[in-house]
């Protein structure tokens, strides 16, 4: 059997436990080829930024460990078209040091890194654990990862899908659920500086979900684990019935096709 050619990227950063430990599970578990490419610093939040203003450039800190100044997006681009000799077979981000579920997936730079390999044509999956997951965790959570990514390599995914993966401590099973909703959130944290001047910090205030059974956090809550599929078409197909009856021809007339 040919060892799968699998690229391994995050956005906690090249130094991220979770990283080393999702690497080690994918070449021990699967006998992947497994390649690392990420951030040379935290990116968490950056989201599916890609540096397009100053040139993009990497180091080489171990065998197939490459550190890159740049976004998890910026990573995988450059591991595809640059640093690989061969398309990888699947990429998988993470493990991220905390979860991503409901709309953190529009902020997450783990999600990302998943999505930009969808969007180049690779199968994927992202993979979160809790906040605070000890060394052992990782490798527990690592574990599972290599199992889900052993499915999606043996099946494949569905055209545009990728797999957003959230992993809690010493699991109860495993859910396939969907993307949950926030129900609520508070704003912003306000603090003041040593000079008395305020600042803020945002994405840290308390928030509650909407109630879902099927959701991602219902899963988490309840410590299974949670399998979402992700589409990389933001299309909202509802929605296409609902505008067309607003007959929006009439605002900027001209033929029609
Ligand atoms: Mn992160």
């Amino acid at each position: 059997m040919t060892r799968p050619a699998v690229l391994v990227t995050n956005d906690d950063g090249v130094r991220a436990p979770g990283l080393a430990a999702l690497a080690r599970a994918l070449e021990r578990d699967l006998g992947a080829e497994v390649t690392v490419v990420a951030p040379d610093r935290e990116q968490s939040g950056a989201s599916h930024a890609m540096t397009i203003r100053s040139p993009l450039r990497f180091e080489r800190v171990a065998e197939s460990w490459y550190s890159v100044e740049g976004t998890p997006t910026d990573c995988v681009n450059l591991a595809i078209f640059h640093l690989l000799d061969e398309r990888p077979a699947l990429v998988v981000s993470g493990i991220n040091a905390g979860y991503n579920l409901g709309e953190d997936v529009t902020y997450s730079g783990t999600v990302a890194g998943a999505l930009e390999a969808r969007i180049l044509g690779i199968a994927s999956l992202a993979v979160s654990s809790a906040p605070d997951a000890s060394a052992e965790d990782l490798d527990a959570v690592a574990a599972i990862a290599a199992r889900v990514a052993a499915e999606v390599l043996a099946r494949g995914l569905p055209a545009d899908s990728l797999l957003n993966v959230n992993v809690p401590p010493a699991p109860r099973g495993i859910r396939l659920t969907h993307q949950g909703r926030r129900a609520f959130r508070e704003g912003l944290i306000e603090r003041r500086d040593p000079k008395g001047r305020e600042y803020y910090w945002i994405g840290l205030a308390p928030s509650e979900w909407e109630p879902d059974d099927g959701a991602d956090h219902a899963a988490i809550a309840e410590r299974y684990v949670s399998v979402t599929p992700l589409h990389s078409d933001m299309t909202c197909h509802r929605a296409i019935p609902v505008l067309s009856a607003w007959g929006l021809e009439r605002l900027v007339p001209g033929s029609s096709r």
